[in-house]
């Protein structure tokens, strides 16, 4: 049921990606990754402003997962359906909206498949910063510490 399958890519280490038949129904879940805050306020400080430093918004953001995919074709005679190589490799990007929404589609062409890479990449990236960014503020926070003077 997973065979001729594979996910790319992901975000962080927490995706999951199943898929059943040939419809390709995909369930992601996104946990985020827990950062060191046990750190001096000081210290939160300076990782903080890096971490603005470092945000920046790509043009070619992308929230998407690439999958790699298989396939048989319709002649019955074909040697895919006798126990040969399957077609493929196919690479779809998908992208879930909502629960049970799916956005997907065949990615034809390399150059679509490598602006696709990157452009999940540079979303990855930037949700990271935010995601850590974020943590820090949480812990400032609960310090009583200012989250607007750096
Ligand atoms: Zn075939």
């Amino acid at each position: 049921m997973f065979s001729g399958l594979g996910v790319l890519s992901h975000f962080d280490s927490i995706f999951f990606l199943v898929a059943l038949g040939g419809v390709l129904p995909i369930l992601t879940l996104y946990m985020a990754r827990i950062y060191e805050t046990a750190k001096s306020t000081l210290a939160l400080r300076h990782r903080k402003r890096w971490l603005l430093a470092q945000l920046k918004i790509r043009p070619d953001c992308l929230r998407a997962s690439l999958v790699e995919r298989f396939s048989q074709c319709g002649k019955a005679n074909c040697q895919c359906h006798h126990g040969g190589e399957k077609h493929g490799p196919f690479y779809y990007l998908t992208q879930c909206l909502a629960v049970g929404k799916i956005n997907k589609f065949l990615l034809k062409t390399p150059t679509q498949q490598q602006a696709a890479r990157s452009a999940i990449e540079h979303y990855r990236q930037l949700q990271e910063l935010l995601e850590e960014l974020s943590q820090i503020n949480a812990q400032l926070l609960r310090r009583e510490e200012p989250l607007r003077n750096d």
